[in-house]
C-alpha cells in the first residue's frame, strides 16, 4: 500500500502564488478526479509534485511513502514511485521511448531487457500503432498518439502514484475507452497503483471509476466528495461552488 499525501501544498510559478494551500491523500487502488476552470491552477500542482523546473513549493509538504518529494530532484521523485502523465508531453528529439524506459527500469533495479516485450504488449492493449513507438519521444506524433504514448509508459513503468493531467484531451472515443480500461485495470488487481486525474470531462471516468473527486479553483481544493459532484458540475457548472 502505498501513500501520496500532500499537505496545505503552496507554490509559486515563477513569482506569482498559485498554489493556496492544497490538502490530498491519494492511495494505492484509488482514482481522484481533480476537476476545476481553466488556468486554476492544476497543470501547476502537477508540476510542483513531479518537479518541473519554475514550478516551486513555498510551503506545505507532499511526501510519497513518507519519502519528502519536494526535496528530490524530478528522477528522485520517479524512482519513488511517482509518475506524471503532462498535459502537454515533451518532444524529445533523438530520444527513443525504449530508452527512456530501459534506463528507467535500470535506475530502479528492474531488468531493462524486459521493456520490449512490455512495450509490445502494452501497446497492443490501448490500440497504439507498434511502428509509432520506434519514433524519437513524442516527435512527430499527433496529440493523440502522445497521450497514448503516455498511457504506455505508465503502465510499462508501473509507478505507485500516477497523476494524469488531461490525458483524455485530444484521445479520440475508441481510444479515450482503451486508455481508460487499461487504467481502470491498473487501479485494481493484487498491486493496484493510485491515481490523480486532472480532467475537465466525465468521459473518462466513465470507465476510469472515481473513488473521490475534488472540485479546484483559484489554486485550491473548494470541495471534495464523490462522483456525485461530478454530476453536479455537469448540471450547475463551477458557479455552483463559487468560482
Ligand atoms: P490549469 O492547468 O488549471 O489550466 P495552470 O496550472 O496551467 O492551470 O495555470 C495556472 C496559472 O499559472 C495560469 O494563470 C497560468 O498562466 C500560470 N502559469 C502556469 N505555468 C506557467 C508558466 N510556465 N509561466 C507563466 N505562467 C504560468
Ligand atoms: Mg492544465
Amino acid at each position: 500500500m502505498s501513500e501520496l499525501v500532500v499537505e496545505d501544498l503552496h507554490a509559486v510559478v515563477g513569482e506569482t502564488p498559485i498554489l493556496h494551500g492544497v490538502t490530498l491523500t491519494v492511495r494505492s487502488g484509488e482514482v481522484h478526479a481533480v476537476m476545476g476552470p481553466n488556468g486554476s491552477g492544476k497543470s501547476t500542482l502537477s508540476n510542483v509534485l513531479m518537479g518541473r523546473p519554475g514550478y516551486r513549493a513555498t510551503s506545505g509538504t507532499a511526501t510519497l511513502d513518507g519519502v519528502d518529494l519536494l526535496a528530490l530532484p524530478t528522477w528522485e521523485r520517479a524512482r519513488a514511485g511517482l509518475f506524471l502523465a503532462s498535459q502537454y508531453p515533451t518532444e524529445v528529439p533523438g530520444v527513443h521511448v525504449a530508452d527512456v524506459l530501459a534506463a528507467a527500469f535500470t535506475a530502479s533495479g528492474r531488468d531493462p531487457a524486459l521493456v520490449a516485450g512490455r512495450m509490445a504488449d502494452e501497446a497492443a492493449a490501448i490500440g497504439f500503432d507498434s511502428s509509432l513507438v520506434d519514433r524519437a519521444l513524442n516527435v512527430d506524433l499527433s496529440g493523440g498518439e502522445k497521450k497514448r504514448n503516455e498511457t504506455l509508459q505508465l503502465a510499462v513503468l508501473e509507478p505507485r502514484i500516477a497523476v494524469l493531467d488531461e490525458l483524455d484531451s485530444g484521445l479520440d472515443v475508441d481510444a479515450l475507452r482503451a486508455v481508460s480500461r487499461r487504467l481502470e485495470a491498473a487501479t485494481t488487481g493484487p498491486d493496484p497503483i493510485g491515481i490523480l486525474a486532472i480532467t475537465h470531462y466525465s468521459r473518462l471516468l466513465e470507465v476510469l471509476h472515481a473513488d473521490v473527486v475534488h472540485i479546484f479553483a483559484g489554486g485550491r481544493i473548494l470541495d471534495t466528495g464523490g462522483p456525485e459532484l461530478v454530476d453536479r458540475l455537469e448540471a450547475e457548472g463551477y458557479a455552483s461552488w463559487g468560482a
